[in-house]
């Protein structure tokens, strides 16, 4: 929100330098049930904006304040150099990272066809409908009736297998044995699979192959294929593994 600054979303960004696949940018079609827990949504957003507006405006009447402010050239000068950091926008095109420019534009070609603002570029609210995803199992079914069988068709809509052959019925708390469709075998809960989301571990333990898991992952090719297509043939290695840390701390503890 630039608005109290006296500056507009277009005169400090340039939407051709805007990743198309942006990885964030969701919201949850329960996230109700979390404020009722933390109680996150203690101001509503018109009266946020407005308040946040008001103490930038209070600021800005300050001349002392006034003047250390950035203007929109001081702005873009540090996009550019943000930009130029590797990862960022020209670094990826200067360097010829084609790898990165397929997972954030999908190709050169498809950024080259973005307009600038002055070429009629608009900006837009994406829908806010929900989309529903199939969990790969009876989500009407009580948890205390899940029982070997329904893991046994959670894991096949990920494309693997659940290696355990029994579990208490109900039982979401005690880890089963499960093997994803590149053989990697893990252990995991039936809650962290079917309720958190997750599943193999080891998949994405070194680099980003989501186009390669979409083919084989029907749950996960929910989320994948409408946006990406089924053509994502890029992978790009971690510098650092979130699972390793992960386990470090867990060795460590
Ligand atoms: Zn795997």
């Amino acid at each position: 929100n630039l608005a109290p600054l006296g500056l507009k979303y277009e005169d400090v960004y340039d939407p051709r330098e805007m990743a198309i696949f942006n990885f964030h940018g969701q919201w949850f079609t329960d996230s109700k049930l979390l404020d009722d827990y933390l109680h996150f949504r203690c101001v509503d957003h018109d009266a946020y904006i407005a308040g946040m507006n008001e103490e930038v405006e209070a600021y800005m009447a300050n001349p002392m304040i006034a003047a250390m402010m950035p203007n929109a050239e001081q702005m873009r000068a540090k996009n550019a150099q943000i930009g130029h950091k590797e990862g960022g926008f020209h670094w990826m095109f200067e360097n010829n990272k084609e790898d990165y420019i397929k997972a954030f534009f999908g190709s050169r070609e498809r950024q080259a066809q973005i307009k600038s603002f002055e070429e009629g570029y608009k900006l837009y609210r994406p829908s806010e409908k929900e989309t529903y995803l199939d969990h790969g199992y009876d989500e009407s079914k009580p948890t205390s009736e899940l029982d070997i069988n329904d893991m046994e068709g959670a894991a096949k809509f990920r494309g693997g297998e659940c290696l355990s052959e029994s579990m208490k019925k109900g039982d979401l708390f005690t880890p089963l044995k499960w093997r994803c469709a590149f053989g990697h075998e893990f252990k995991a809960t039936p809650n962290l699979i079917l309720n958190g989301g997750h599943w193999c571990p080891e998949c994405n333990r070194y680099e980003w192959n989501y186009g390669e898991i979409a083919k084989v992952n029907p749950f996960f090719a929910q989320v994948w294929t409408p946006i990406n297509g089924n053509t994502c043939d890029y992978k790009i290695k971690k510098k650092v593994s979130e699972f390793d840390i992960l386990k470090e701390i867990k060795d460590n503890l």
